[in-house]
């Protein structure tokens, strides 16, 4: 495997980074998961755009230019011939001193590693995911935006554990008000009398690449669409529920806290997004 690591491609046992860097040190630097589907690179730009959005937001500035960046992560896919898999892009603040301050580090890191990937094993897509709502909260936008794909992803990984540990395959996480915002690692949407809602951004959610997707599938589908503030009960009481991300893609979600979501399986109006999606990416995306 051959991993770009500031402008070169290293053996991954020389792909290492320094001990003062203060991506390792304080999770300070900015991150995108990315999916290649049968030789393309599903939604490049939406996800190169989003990169520099997180890095402006943190004051990070990538030393490279987005045509760069794509260029860069074509070539990482090349250099290890996948057709099919996941790269994982990474921007650190790089090597400084040991403070916090993000001023003293000079030149930040760029790593491309391009692998295979899968989250969950295929009978979870048909028979579908266990939630359990955390208590750890969403940030509020008062603090760090969850806007920003940050490298800092304690809050999450908290909730994750909350939810292996209550036996859930996925959290649930609510914002500091009580609303649902999204799961751990996922976007999330329910089905309700026909019409499929989500929650805003504003709610605290990311601004997920294959939400996007699925948002334009129900055009597609001629579904009706509401960004709507949600609460468990929505959840509890709804005919469906999917969650969408890049390395889940799209998966039916079929209990919440012990309670059964519509009839406890895999609803059909969830089962033709995922066939949208499966068909979308046989074509759709940058050619590697
Ligand atoms: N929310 C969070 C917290 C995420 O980390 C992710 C990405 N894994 C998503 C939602 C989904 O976003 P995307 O569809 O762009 O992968």
């Amino acid at each position: 495997m051959k991993i770009y690591l500031d402008g070169e491609f290293v053996p991954s046992e020389d792909a290492k980074v320094s001990v003062f860097d203060h991506g390792l040190l304080y999770g300070d630097g900015v991150f995108e998961g990315i999916r290649i589907y049968h030789n393309r690179v599903l939604r490049l730009g939406d996800h190169i755009d989003r990169l520099y959005d997180s890095a402006r937001a943190i004051c990070l500035a990538i030393p490279l230019s987005k045509a760069g960046m794509t260029e860069a992560v074509l070539e990482t896919i090349r250099r290890n011939g996948l057709s099919d898999g996941y790269v994982r892009l990474v921007i650190t603040r790089g090597v400084g001193t040991l403070g916090l301050n993000p001023y003293h580090c000079p030149k930040p890191g760029v790593i491309i590693i391009a692998d295979k990937i899968a989250l969950y094993p295929e009978e979870k897509y048909h028979d579908g995911l266990v939630l359990n709502t955390c208590a750890t909260r969403r940030p509020t936008v008062a603090s760090l935006s969850p806007m920003v794909k940050s490298l800092n992803y304690l809050n999450n990984i908290m909730a994750k554990i909350e939810a292996i540990q209550a036996g859930a395959d996925e959290g649930l996480m609510l914002n500091e008000q009580g609303y649902v915002a999204e799961c751990t690692g996922d976007n999330i949407f329910i089905l309700k009398n026909g019409e499929v809602l989500t929650p805003p951004v504003a709610s605290g959610a990311l601004r997920g690449v294959t939400r996007s997707i699925a948002i334009e599938i129900c055009m597609t589908m001629q579904l009706p669409l509401k960004e709507a503030q949600l609460t468990c009960y929505d959840i509890y009481t709804a005919d469906e529920c999917f969650l969408t991300g890049t390395a889940a893609e799209i998966i039916p979600a079929v209990r919440l806290d012990g309670r059964p979501i519509g009839d406890g399986r895999p609803g059909p109006v969830t089962a033709e997004f995922i066939r949208h999606f499966r068909e979308m990416v046989k074509h759709a995306g940058t050619p590697v």
